[in-house]
């Protein structure tokens, strides 16, 4: 079995996710006592999303890096960054590693083109929804991908700072992102992915009117069977 280094802690409620998942994978394929061999360097979260807001993505770039580093010389055979944002600076991680990165959103593309999924809305922070560093991995596989408008991205991206990475999990605010959906949906969107670590602690898939793909979920499935096969 290979060894998975878990960069974590962005934050550490959807860590903890992670950890569930790649373990119950790896028993269900391989049985018995069967549990996941998992190094995880989990980071002070404050300190990430200070440089995001001050924009200084090189410095979370060069602490994240040093991180994957320390992984890969403790034994990690793949690295895996818990969260959607931070792979922004993916490149620059990979930069510095001979093993590899599973990329968070390759695995969002197998499982939308899988289901035939050809048009996707996409909720998570507000880097992850605007910017092109996400996006265009899924649209490089020929996924058109719908954000919601600009009112709707401050609500989202507000749940998942102030309340989703605090353990706040708020019926007012499922409501609000089910609305999101909808609008999405009525634009063209077949299917919904969670494009933010935390988003799956407040929208399930019976809450939500399209078919929802949970990047950490399918992530954490990804990562644990690249491990044992
Ligand atoms: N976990 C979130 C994500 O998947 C947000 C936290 C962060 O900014 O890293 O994007």
């Amino acid at each position: 079995m290979k060894t998975l280094g878990l960069l974590g802690g962005m934050s550490w409620e959807s860590t903890v996710t992670y950890y569930q998942i790649i373990n119950e994978t790896v028993k269900q394929e391989l049985g018995g006592l069967h549990s996941a061999k998992i190094l995880l360097h989990s980071v002070d979260f404050a300190e990430i999303e200070a440089y995001q807001a001050s924009g200084e993505w090189d410095k979370s770039a060069s602490l994240l890096s040093r991180a994957a580093q320390n992984l890969e010389r403790a034994g990690a055979d793949y690295i895996v960054i818990c969260t959607n944002t931070m792979h922004k600076v993916a490149p620059q991680i990979q930069a510095g590693l001979s093993i590899p990165i599973i990329h968070i959103a390759d695995a969002a593309a197998d499982a939308l083109e899988s289901a035939g999924v050809t048009a996707a809305a996409l909720l998570g922070t507000k880097y992850t929804m605007t910017q092109d560093f996400y996006k265009s991995r899924l649209t490089d596989r020929g996924i058109r991908v719908l954000i919601p408008d600009e009112s709707d991205i401050e609500t989202v991206n507000r749940v998942i700072y102030d309340e989703l990475c605090l353990g706040i999990i708020s019926p007012a605010s499922r409501e609000a992102f089910v609305k999101i959906i909808e609008k999405l949906m009525r634009q063209g969107a077949q299917g919904v992915i969670l494009g933010c670590t935390e988003i799956g602690l407040l929208i399930r898939p019976a809450d939500s009117p399209l078919p929802v793909f949970d990047t950490t979920i399918l992530h954490a499935k990804k990562a644990a069977l690249l491990a044992v096969r």
